[in-house]
């Protein structure tokens, strides 16, 4: 099959590279200029900074699979930080948890080499999902440079973007546009922070009960992150939600002065920039794995579905759910069987007759649109 897929995020390069594998011709169509979305280590002079996904961690036996083949890589290792919480100035050891994993040298680097080989055009945003000109096929309708264009007709266009901005794509299909609406997002302002002075802090990472913050990070404490030290500054998702028409240097000054309020450090940093995620996390994840309409060959995926864990939200969701679309589809894609018609007495020991379903032209689902 011809298969779109809109977005480059985790689940949409999960859900391509195992499309790819079975077979089927895949584009990505992102409107970032690279792959990764909320993935994302942001490039400065001093060094990077994971902007988004801090680390992640593995529960599901096919997603430790995935880590175990990419630590193999030297791609993804453990993160050994000291994790608090921290309260009042009070610092107390962190809940344990599974172990955690991060990308070297950034987090990016598990989107880019997710990214490998696939064909994916950045920097072109989908504005639409339309019917093609023959019955079954789908075309995109995309804004680049300001230009609108259409693409190529594919068999089935994959929806991989947050839930909110996937609502309106799957238009085409109501049942999965209704669902995805049910979703919502919630908004989270970041703050990078480099400094020439260390500030001796007795931790690497917090999470943090303060009213402007939920998470502190040193970056450079992850493996193979070069010298200098960063952090990275979350904030709560009810604050950002308040200060989300503030400009980022209101916002760098209100975080900066909640980060020295939380740590006790007054050492002033020699960079500091903060960015928003407008789409940082879905409130009601779906208890799903994937969307998928066999019949008008339109899915969706993401970490807005619970793919098998609890809740969702979280790079394990994403590849999950990426993976687990690709199979469904793959399933509709494979050869049918079809009943053998008992039309003469001599035909019943004949083998039963097998029937692409690809190519084969649902007048039901042309005539629907
Ligand atoms: C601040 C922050 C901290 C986080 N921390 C963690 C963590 O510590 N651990 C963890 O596991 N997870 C964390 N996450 C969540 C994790 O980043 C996500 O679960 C995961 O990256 C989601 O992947 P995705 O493919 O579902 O979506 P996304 O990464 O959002 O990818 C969607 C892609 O679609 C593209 N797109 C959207 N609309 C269009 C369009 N119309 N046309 C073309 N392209 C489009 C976007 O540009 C984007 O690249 C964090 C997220 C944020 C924001």
């Amino acid at each position: 099959m011809q298969i779109a897929i809109i977005g480059a995020g985790i689940s949409g390069l999960a859900c391509a590279r195992q499309l790819c594998a079975l077979g089927h011709q895949v584009t990505l169509f992102e409107k970032g200029g690279e792959a990764g979305g909320r993935v994302h280590t942001w490039q400065t002079e001093i060094g990077g900074f994971d902007l988004g996904a801090q680390f992640f961690t593995a529960i599901s036996d096919n997603f430790k699979k995935a880590v175990s083949s990419w630590r193999k890589d030297g791609l993804v290792m453990p993160w050994h930080g000291r994790l608090v919480s921290l309260r009042d100035g009070i610092v107390a050891p962190a809940r344990s948890s599974s172990q955690r994993f991060v990308a070297a040298p950034g987090m990016a680097e598990l989107a880019r080499h997710l990214a490998r080989g696939l064909d994916i055009r950045t920097g072109q945003t989908v504005v639409r999902i339309e019917a093609g000109l023959l019955p079954g096929n789908w075309r995109l309708a995309l804004k680049a440079d300001g230009k609108k264009t259409l693409t190529e007709p594919f068999d089935a266009v994959v929806v991989a973007t947050p839930g909110d901005q996937a609502a309106g794509l799957l238009a085409p299909v109501p049942a999965l546009a209704g669902k995805a609406e049910l979703t919502g997002h919630v908004s989270c302002w970041a703050l990078m922070l480099g400094f020439e002075q260390p500030l001796n802090l007795e931790f690497d990472g917090a999470w943090v009960k303060h009213h402007r913050l939920a998470w502190v990070a040193r970056d450079d404490s992850k493996p193979e992150r070069g010298d200098g030290e960063r952090w990275i500054v979350l904030a709560r998702v009810e604050w950002s939600a308040e200060h989300l028409k503030d400009g980022p240097a209101r916002v760098r000054d209100k975080l900066l002065k909640a980060f020295q309020e939380a740590t006790g450090t007054s050492v002033q940093p020699v960079y500091s920039v903060a960015r928003l995620w407008n789409y940082a996390q879905s409130t009601r994840p779906l208890a799903k794995s994937c969307l998928w309409d066999e019949k008008q060959r339109i899915g969706a995926c993401g970490d807005w579905f619970s793919a098998g864990l609890e809740g969702g939200g979280q790079i394990e969701h994403a590849y999950l759910s990426g993976m687990m679309l690709a199979a469904r589809i793959d399933e509709a894609a494979k050869p049918i069987l079809v009943k053998p018609v008992r039309a003469a007495a001599n035909t019943t020991d004949r083998a039963p007759a097998v029937k692409p379903a690809i190519g084969r032209r649902r007048t039901g689902a042309a005539s629907s649109r």
